[in-house]
């Protein structure tokens, strides 16, 4: 007998860069379907998923700008860019049997729903993972905020912040091996400290609305499951 997973309904928020793998740029199919089995195994818990994938992968608004394009423009680009890391992911999943809606939040009918939220979370209801696409749909926003608005639009009970690292450390322990992981903290302390967990407006909002932000690692296998099994280690960040 499995224990019942904390979490009835939750939001995994990756970036578009987890999706490359080893390369420098746009998507690695093996690697799109190591985390569409991780999400599928958390699914058979019968937990209810979304999902926000970045764009980064592909093209990033602020890279754009620096470059001579309006930073409207460049912004667009970068949500289109999360419609196609959004696209890779449903094909990974229906490929393992997850029925999964890819819903935008810029129109775009003939690839994608619309959101409407009622239907969304219909979706859920029916056990279906609900990708959401195109961020915001403004610019000047990221796809941290994204997941934190729509986590709350769908009544997530906490965003898991996928990463490549074990949780919220006090410094980058890719390049400190001193540094000091945590266990958790709070929503002040992470923009107080300027620690790495998602941008500051991003987690404002889930502060605004006692969201709480699991980080945790992408790279370790079994580990998405195992924290909603109640095992594992990442940092919980909270009010
Ligand atoms: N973006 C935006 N509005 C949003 C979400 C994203 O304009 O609500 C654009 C922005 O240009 C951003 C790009 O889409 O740089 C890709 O998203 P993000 O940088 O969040 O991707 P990640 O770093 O998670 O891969």
């Amino acid at each position: 007998d499995q224990p019942a997973p904390a979490y009835k309904r939750v939001l995994l928020k990756i970036s578009g860069e987890a999706l490359m793998g080893d390369q420098g740029f746009g998507l690695h199919p093996p690697t799109v379907e190591r985390i569409a089995r991780e999400v599928k195994s958390v699914q058979e818990l019968g937990v209810e998923i979304c999902m926000v994938i970045g764009g980064g992968n592909i093209f990033r608004g602020l890279s754009g700008s620096a470059q001579g394009m309006e930073r409207t423009t460049a912004d667009y680009m970068g949500m289109l860019a999360t419609v196609m890391n959004a696209l890779a992911m449903q094909s990974a999943l229906e490929g393992l049997g997850v029925y999964t809606r890819v819903i935008s939040a810029i129109r775009m009918d003939e690839v994608c729903e619309p959101y409407i939220r009622r239907r969304a979370v219909r979706h859920l209801e029916k056990k279906r993972v609900c990708i959401f696409a195109a961020g915001t749909g403004n610019p000047y926003f990221t796809t941290d905020t994204a997941a934190t608005l729509r986590a709350n639009e769908m009544a997530c009970e906490a965003i898991f912040k996928g990463t490549k690292v074990d949780g919220v450390y006090d410094k980058d322990p890719v390049k400190f091996p001193d540094a000091v992981r945590y266990d958790t903290v709070t929503y002040d302390d992470c923009l107080a400290k300027h620690l790495k967990v998602m941008d500051a407006s991003a987690i404002a909002l889930a502060r605004d609305n006692n969201l709480p932000i699991i980080v945790f690692s992408l790279d370790e296998p079994g580990g998405f499951r195992g924290i909603l099994a109640g095992e594992g280690t990442y940092t919980r960040v909270h009010g």
